[in-house]
């Protein structure tokens, strides 16, 4: 058995928002989202259980969810998805309006809310069967899929991986903390005392 392969199932990125029992403004990140059918307006959404907007959409039963575009921040995908609405007001640092009362992302290529109807328990999520109460065009903008998400992130860790600066005259490896670029030009290598024009970067 090799789980990667499910991998090769598409998903495109979301972000949820909700309320909990305090009226707060809450959200996750989410992939796992599929239209069930067109008219009536029926999705289905898969979320954690150990999710905050979890345990709260169990409650309210309403959720928004905003379609993500290609361009979003990698800075919103990580705060929604690594951090959890129980400690971290996510919404304070992202821009949002407010649609019948739920926020969704100002950027969004897509957004609408839905409202539960029926809900499967799994071993570790909850699935959502959802009517569409209001759906929006947003930017209507190319959305990020899940594989490109993970495409550009490995681009990024081959970047900087290969982001070495190497003494041409000794073979020296920089490695400390400062990027390379903003060492102060009187720098010198440490190892043969040669200037930082005779490094380049591998
Ligand atoms: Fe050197």
């Amino acid at each position: 058995m090799n789980l990667e392969a499910l991998f090769k199932i598409s998903h495109g990125l979301y972000i949820t928002g909700a309320r909990d029992t305090q009226n707060r403004l809450i959200g996750s990140c989410v992939d796992a989202v599929m239209v069930v059918e067109a008219s009536p307006a029926q999705i289905m959404i898969s979320l954690g259980k150990n999710s905050f907007t979890c345990q709260n959409v169990l409650t309210s039963q309403k959720l928004s969810l905003s379609v993500l575009p290609m361009d979003i921040a990698d800075s919103i995908i990580q705060t929604f998805g690594m951090k959890s609405s129980k400690t971290v007001d996510k919404w304070s640092n992202t821009p949002y309006h407010l649609y019948q009362d739920l926020p969704v992302l100002n950027q969004a290529s897509a957004y609408m809310t839905l409202k539960v109807v029926q809900k499967i328990e799994t071993a570790t999520h909850w699935v959502f069967l959802c009517d569409v109460q209001s759906v929006e065009a947003g930017s209507m903008a190319p959305v990020l899929t899940y594989a490109n998400y993970q495409n550009n992130k490995r681009k990024e860790k081959k970047m900087t991986e290969s982001k070495k600066w190497v003494c041409t005259v000794c073979g020296y490896v920089y490695d400390g903390e400062t990027p390379f670029e903003d060492l102060p030009d009187d720098w010198v290598c440490p190892l043969c005392g040669e200037p930082k024009s005779v490094f380049v970067q591998e």
